[in-house]
């Protein structure tokens, strides 16, 4: 797990304590916002609902002082949009997907949805707008059901298990014991990461966010599961503008734009044909890791 993802880990227990208490009404922000010292600007206006262009303008950012860890980001996507962000490690991906959902704020330039700043608007009216999938994906004792509509608790049975299907997440419900009914424990003890994941994937969308952030699952996972994670992503991308810290070559493959960051720059950016021919860092990438999984 990246460190970007610690204070959300490290809400688990209180977490669960809480969800249980209010029956599900919490979403996951709503707890972070206690965490994070990020503060509305006197005046913030609530966050207008999101289309989703998203737009990096000159950014730059350290976690510490005299250590700067991003230096003049710039993109610019429209609505619906899927970004792959791929690189070594530490070498900034997790801290752009950070600045996006506004963990921090920058300190040099701009972070702008549908053209707005979004250092201007109420921080909890724009991180409810966005879908956040973790590698570790959070899962609570309850059932299927329970975990699918935790973020739409309002939702009908029918429409949750519509979602389910669309992410490929049905068919592997089904074969649980009681379906949809069956318990699970926090720690989704039973599952796969990938069978988690794909019960996160139908959660997302019985969200439907317009932004969408996944941090995809390193883990191995076997071909079934994969094929449904494959074919189930891409039914949850549609009509979603996504940036996915992307580890699967079918992920990478089927982004728009695939971005390359090394040492805190955005050093190569464009379709997996198109940076397969600049044979530079990407093309080095696909070589040493993906060739052979792919000819395999
Ligand atoms: P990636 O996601 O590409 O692996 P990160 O964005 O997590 O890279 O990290 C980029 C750099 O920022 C690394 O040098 C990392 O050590 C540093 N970093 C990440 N999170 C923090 C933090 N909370 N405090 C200080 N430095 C951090």
């Amino acid at each position: 797990i990246s460190r970007f993802w610690q204070p959300i880990s490290n809400l688990g227990n209180f977490y669960n304590a809480m969800i249980n208490a209010m029956a599900y009404l919490e979403r996951i922000f709503e707890t972070l916002d206690e965490e994070v010292s990020i503060e509305n600007l006197p005046g913030a206006i609530p966050m207008p609902e999101v289309k989703g262009a998203v737009e990096f303008k000159n950014v730059g950012f350290s976690y510490e002082e005299d250590k700067k860890i991003l230096d003049n980001i710039n993109f610019r996507f429209q609505p619906g949009s899927s970004i792959a962000l791929v690189g070594p490690t530490g070498a900034g991906k997790s801290t752009i997907i950070n600045l996006l959902s506004r963990f921090y704020d920058v300190q040099e330039g701009e972070v702008l949805i549908d053209g707005i700043n979004i250092r201007e608007v109420q921080l909890e009216s724009l991180r409810k707008q966005m879908g956040v999938m973790l590698q570790d994906t959070f899962l609570f004792s309850g059932t299927v059901m329970s975990n699918i509509k935790y973020a739409r608790p309002d939702a009908t049975d029918e429409e949750a298990i519509e979602a389910a299907k669309t992410v490929c997440a049905h068919e592997f419900i089904m074969n649980m014991p009681n379906g949809y009914q069956t318990e699970i424990n926090e720690r989704g003890t039973r599952l796969s990461i990938g069978e988690r994941q794909l019960i996160s994937f139908a959660r997302a969308l019985l969200a439907d966010p317009k932004i969408l952030i996944l941090d995809e699952a390193t883990s191995s996972i076997d071909t079934r599961t994969e094929l449904a994670l494959q074919r189930g992503l891409q039914g949850l991308l549609v009509g979603r503008t996504s940036f996915i810290i992307a580890h699967r070559l079918s992920t990478i493959k089927n982004a728009h734009c695939i971005m390359y960051v090394d040492n805190g720059s955005i050093v190569e950016r464009g379709t997996h044909d198109e940076l397969m021919s600049a044979r530079g860092h990407y093309y080095k990438l696909y070589n040493s890791q993906f060739s052979v999984m792919e000819a395999g």
